[in-house]
């Protein structure tokens, strides 16, 4: 690795991963090792137990080994905030009425992105390049208001027909526990 660290802003080969390459090239090493030990499990494409997490992208929260999921096991649906957004409700769509989903769990997290965010960074965006973009930021202050918001969504999507086992979550990225928000609080 460069170890020269004179300059304030990092170069590509400060952030490159060592042993030389891009993160990328890790990523493809990664897998070719993956795929020396993969074998076929022989499943189809419907989830082993018809459930679809909906869940913030954020790096800290693993959510196979946060919940015990195995491969196969569920659909995951992951986005800035975990936000139910058109293009959530879609994936849920197919997921449901397609691949024989039924339960949804939604799963935002304590110290995200969001909440450090406003709707000015719409604007922010729109001084810099000239254009405003058509989605919203969807930022937040309050968690579990936020994850209440989330339900209700997906409650009220006339797309979905299976929305009797809806529940949401906060995770803890300090201490990995799931806490479950009251819908009706
Ligand atoms: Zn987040």
């Amino acid at each position: 690795m460069d170890m020269t660290t004179s300059a304030s802003v990092p170069t590509a080969s400060e952030n490159a991963p060592a042993g030389g390459g891009t993160v990328t090239d890790r990523l493809v090493d990664a897998n070719a090792r993956y795929a020396a030990e993969f074998t076929d499990p022989g499943m189809d494409a419907r989830p082993v137990l018809h459930v679809a997490v909906v869940a913030c992208m954020d790096a800290r929260l693993d959510l196979h080994a946060a919940l015990g999921l195995e491969l196969g096991d569920c659909h995951t649906i992951r986005n800035a905030g975990g936000v139910v957004t058109d293009d959530v409700i879609r994936s849920l769509t197919i997921s449901q009425r397609k691949l024989g989903t039924r339960s949804i769990v939604l799963i935002h997290h304590t110290g995200c992105g969001l909440e450090s965010l406003t709707e000015d960074f719409r604007n922010e965006l729109e001084a810099e390049v000239g254009q405003r973009p058509a989605w919203a930021v969807e930022s937040f202050r309050d968690v579990d208001q936020d994850v209440r918001q989330s339900m209700q969504r997906v409650r009220t999507s006339p797309f979905l027909p299976h929305t009797d086992d809806v529940r949401g979550f906060v995770f803890d990225v300090k201490t990995g526990l799931l806490r479950e928000v009251d819908p009706a609080a």
